[in-house]
């Protein structure tokens, strides 16, 4: 479904603050949305509550925190990450997603301002030059899917783009990239695409078919961006074909345009086991010490390997591959080494804070 069609028929109602309505981006927005008239609100609160859903847009100019360290654990290797928030909220409706267990009763926020947050990865970069400094829209909602309507990815990469240190990351599942292609300057910027196998279709709602994901990661390599990919969750479900998956990515893009590659396999929370009605969840997970659940360590260390193995015989050089929320004992039994002891990572996981002695989880 291309971009326009999508907004039609998904959004229902569009809420704005003041200070937000007359942005840049969100007049462009509402030249697009023509069919909705947008409402002047002081704050969310004011919404009715029976338009508190994912059909509605609210947009606002930047309160909160401008960039914050991704929310990695207590127990679990950090990979450096920061988030700065774009768009809130997500209504393709992957099964697993968990934010359906905190945003349940909430409309798209969209952040339309992102001056704060641009200033504030400027003066993170050029206070550790040379610190590589990771940074993605997607922790919140998906970076790309209203970013035809409001083009505000476009102003992070173009503010961007002079910081050699700046690896800025938009993550999606859809395949709307055509209007970031002609981006003049892209820096290090990364577009980054969440993969999984065509079982996995059914779990993630109105997201872009996987072969529709991987011809834009092709086209925007093709633009000169970098591409990431996120196997993310693994299911069990299917090893086989995640080693095909791995073998489509080696053919769409080269491996000197793939940023780096991300794994997880599935996991929970206990609030968002409640969400979850699906086949999948009757597997065997077991408790973890930062409280999810996850597959047994054999079965995830089986599921990483099988990936890793065919991204390494597919692409034609090894791409940084790193495990996303694991323990240490899962990276050596993986890899056979940790993060810091691995030079493709070197570059990647610089300035992650560092191990603290006996931080491991067994499982
Ligand atoms: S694309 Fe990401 S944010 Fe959107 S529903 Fe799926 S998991 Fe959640």
């Amino acid at each position: 479904m291309n971009s326009s069609t999508y907004y039609k028929a998904r959004l229902a109602r569009f809420y704005g603050t003041p200070d937000a309505l007359s942005l840049p981006a969100v007049e462009r927005a509402r030249r697009i949305l023509s069919h909705l008239e947008p409402v002047m609100v002081s704050s969310a609160d004011e919404i009715p509550p029976q338009h508190r859903n994912l059909r509605t847009l609210f947009v606002t100019s930047f309160r909160g925190a401008p960039l914050a360290p991704c929310p990695g654990t207590r127990v679990h290797r950090c990979c450096n990450y920061y988030t700065v928030d774009l768009y809130a909220g997500c209504p393709l409706g992957c099964t697993y997603c968990i934010m359906q267990s905190y945003l349940e009763s909430s409309p798209v926020t969209v952040y339309a301002d992102p001056s704060p947050a641009i200033a504030a990865i400027r003066a993170q970069a050029l206070a550790d030059p040379l610190i590589p400094l990771r940074v993605g829209t997607g922790e919140t909602g998906d970076s790309l899917l209203f970013d035809p309507l409001f083009d505000l990815t476009r102003r992070y990469i173009g503010e961007l783009a002079d910081l050699p240190n700046v690896y800025f990351e938009a993550k999606t599942k859809t395949a709307y990239v055509d209007h970031l292609l002609d981006v003049p300057q892209k820096g290090n910027a990364v577009i980054g695409f969440s993969v999984n196998v065509q079982q996995a279709a059914t779990e993630e709602g109105a997201s872009a078919p996987l072969r529709e994901r991987i011809a834009a990661a092709s086209r925007a390599a093709e633009a000169g961006f970098l591409v990431a990919f996120h196997f993310d969750p693994l299911f069990r479900m299917a090893e086989a074909d995640y080693r095909a998956v791995a073998a489509q990515l080696a053919a769409a893009v080269p491996a000197r345009q793939v940023a780096w590659v991300s794994l997880g396999s599935m996991r929970y929370t206990p609030g968002l086991r409640a969400h979850i009605d699906r086949p999948y969840i009757h597997d065997e997970f077991v408790g973890c010490a930062d409280g999810k659940y996850r597959y047994i360590q054999r079965e995830r260390v089986a599921l990483y390997r099988a990936v890793v193995d065919a991204l390494v015989e597919h692409f034609e050089s090894r791409p940084p591959i790193y495990l996303c929320m694991e323990s240490e004992a899962v990276w050596e039994r993986v890899f056979g080494a940790l993060p810091d002891e691995m030079p493709e990572l070197e570059a990647l996981f610089a300035g992650a804070p560092p191990r603290k002695e006996g931080q491991r989880c067994g499982r």
